[in-house]
């Protein structure tokens, strides 16, 4: 609503309030948020979990939202949906709904988080189909916990199972959105060899990327309309980069993506440098368009030598908070349960809570005015003229796909 002063001094005074209230209320609360909390749910947690405790510590940060976990490879609540494992310390206990409403009497915001990379042995036995395979025909094993297996985007597992646990949760709890973990995938495109996957181009080649970001954008409208089945300001989510490293299409994603999620948690002792917020804000700015973007920043490790971006001191959590405020999103910040659902690490509580109170405070001055996206894209119409891909290739190179992200400087570029 734009008013010069005349129009202002002219128009009654109900009306005006009643349009500057519309004005307001037009944009949509995803939009205007500052700050997100979540906590990473263990096994554990349904036990053990002070679910008031939890819901205070988030309150007090003044964050707008919190994910809490449906399933991350365990299921939180009492599903009913075949393959969908309930964790052992769940019982008979409604602990997603539990949480659900502790946030809601607080005026929180909540997204259903999901994980749909990950099941187990018995849904591999009674759904073969759904599993990435090897060469040699063999179900993939998660890296990091054998008895878990890979599923693959191309199958019936994103649009049968994924699809039916959204449709329960929705028909069970009042939710804001509907997140996904771990898909799409971040870092490197899937090699798979199952059924679906050996119609499709080479894995690897720019024909199999294409697919890729097909199937990609296709699921992505298919969770969105199921989120949007519960209430049309509902919307689906997904983490989409760390740093400037993606493998979905972001100018395209940007279309239909109404958060952007940043993963800046520096997995794996990885050498993630902190400038990669700068250059994940911008990428952000250049395709959401003012949409909401934020950063996860993970304040927990995962022992010596695996390590998240805050892992040293107090000094560096703030510093990863700052950047992420410089670069126009909003921070996120990110815990794992155990010891009573709020981190066996907990040096992290007080200062990610002070950093966000003071925040919170100031808030009239982190509004985003207007996006600085042409300084991050001219950097890459630069980079990109005088050395080919050089910006975008620091990650690339090591992940032996650089083609694929050169392709999305261009795509940036002609955004611009
Ligand atoms: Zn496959």
């Amino acid at each position: 609503m734009n008013l010069n002063r005349r129009d202002f001094i002219a128009a009654p005074a109900a009306a005006l309030a009643t349009s500057l209230f519309a004005a307001e209320t037009a944009v949509p609360w995803q939009r205007k948020i500052r700050r997100v909390g979540q906590t990473n749910m263990t096994e554990h947690d349904p036990a053990a979990l002070d679910v008031e405790q939890w819901a205070d510590y988030w309150a007090s940060l003044k964050v707008d939202a919190v994910l809490i976990s449906v399933t991350g490879i365990l299921a939180f609540y009492q599903t009913k949906v075949p393959y969908h494992r309930k964790g052992k310390f769940l019982g008979s206990r409604d602990f997603f709904g539990e949480c659900c409403a502790a946030a809601r009497k607080r005026g929180l915001h909540v997204i259903a988080r999901m994980s749909p990379d990950l099941n187990w042995e018995d849904a591999v036995q009674a759904h073969p189909e759904w599993f990435q395979r090897d060469a040699q025909g063999n179900a993939v094993h998660h890296g990091e916990d054998p008895r878990l297996f890979r599923t693959c985007m191309f199958t019936t597992y994103m649009t049968d199972y994924m699809t039916a646990i959204m449709k329960e949760i929705n028909s069970l709890y009042d939710v804001d959105g509907m997140f996904t973990n771990a898909w799409p995938p971040l870092g490197a495109l899937p090699v798979c060899h199952c059924e679906q996957c050996k119609n499709l181009p080479q894995p690897g080649s720019i024909a199999y990327w294409d697919k890729f970001n097909e199937r990609t954008i296709y699921l992505w409208k298919l969770y969105d309309s199921i989120a949007k089945e519960k209430k049309p300001g509902n919307f689906y989510f997904a983490n989409l980069g760390g740093g400037i490293r993606s493998t979905a299409n972001l100018v395209k994603l940007g279309e239909i993506c109404e958060w952007f999620q940043c993963d800046n948690q520096g997995r794996g002792g990885d050498d993630t440098p902190i400038w990669g917020c700068a250059l994940q804000g911008r990428v952000c700015n250049a395709v959401q368009k003012g949409k909401m973007a934020t950063n996860v920043t993970a304040a927990w490790s995962t022992g010596v030598p695996r390590w998240r971006n805050v892992y040293k001191s107090p000094q560096e959590q703030q510093m990863w908070f700052d950047e992420t405020l410089a670069s126009g999103m909003a921070p996120y910040h990110h815990i794992i349960g155990g010891e009573n659902g709020m981190g066996e690490d907990r040096r992290w509580l007080e200062p990610a809570h002070k950093y966000f109170e003071w925040m919170a405070r100031h808030d009239v001055h982190f509004v985003n005015r207007r996006s600085i996206a042409n300084l991050g894209q001219r950097a890459q119409r630069a980079a990109a003229r005088f050395r080919p891909g050089r910006c975008v290739r620091y990650s690339q190179e090591r992940e032996g796909h650089w083609h694929f992200r050169q392709r999305i400087s261009c795509a940036h570029r002609e955004a611009a």
